[in-house]
């Protein structure tokens, strides 16, 4: 898959997404499967690279903000990488919404979506084709294929690499 073609799945499933928003519900005030009791979300580089460059793009405020409220989150839910651990995500708003706009979501978060009004689920045909082209823009960016909860790949890329670097994912 090219870098454009890339691009294009992941704006395909983005569109994707949003048509499931406005034909099947709402995410707004749910925010479940971003909770402890469902989240379990693991992450490459380059997507940690791609929220940091988007913290970065906020202003010193924000990235100071994030360097306290990512380590929180952490030591909290004893984050690390190996085996998947349950977590609230940091991004998750006191309104229970997205922080995040969705240029910049991990892929696993742009497929898992209402497939009925009361059901949610990983879509994993959209997944495997998007995750693909991430997973290579990851080796082809010369990062490792290594797997983290958001943010600790976050902290990570936003204590290693240079702006000039991140948002290529
Ligand atoms: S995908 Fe489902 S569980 Fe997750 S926020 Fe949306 S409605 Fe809630
Ligand atoms: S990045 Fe957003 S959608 Fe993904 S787990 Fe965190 S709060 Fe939920």
């Amino acid at each position: 898959m090219t870098r454009q073609r890339a691009r294009d799945a992941r704006a395909e499933l983005i569109q994707h997404m949003k048509a499931v928003q406005r034909s099947i519900r709402d995410c707004a005030g749910c925010g479940l499967c971003c909770t402890g009791a469902k989240n379990a979300v693991q992450i490459l580089p380059l997507e940690g690279q791609r929220i940091a460059a988007w913290i970065e793009r906020q202003g010193s405020p924000a990235v100071h903000a994030w360097r306290q409220r990512l380590p929180r989150a952490v030591r909290r839910f004893h984050l690390g990488r190996g085996a998947a651990c349950a977590y609230t995500c940091p991004f998750l708003t006191p309104e229970f919404r997205c922080t995040l706009p969705a240029s910049v979501k991990p892929v696993v978060c742009l497929s898992f979506n209402p497939v009925e009004r009361e059901r949610c689920e990983l879509e994993h045909a959209w997944y495997r084709r998007v995750f693909a082209g991430v997973t290579r823009r990851n080796a082809a960016a010369g990062l490792p294929e290594r797997l983290a909860p958001i943010p600790v790949a976050v902290l990570e890329a936003l204590n290693s690499k240079p702006a000039s670097r991140r948002g290529r994912g």
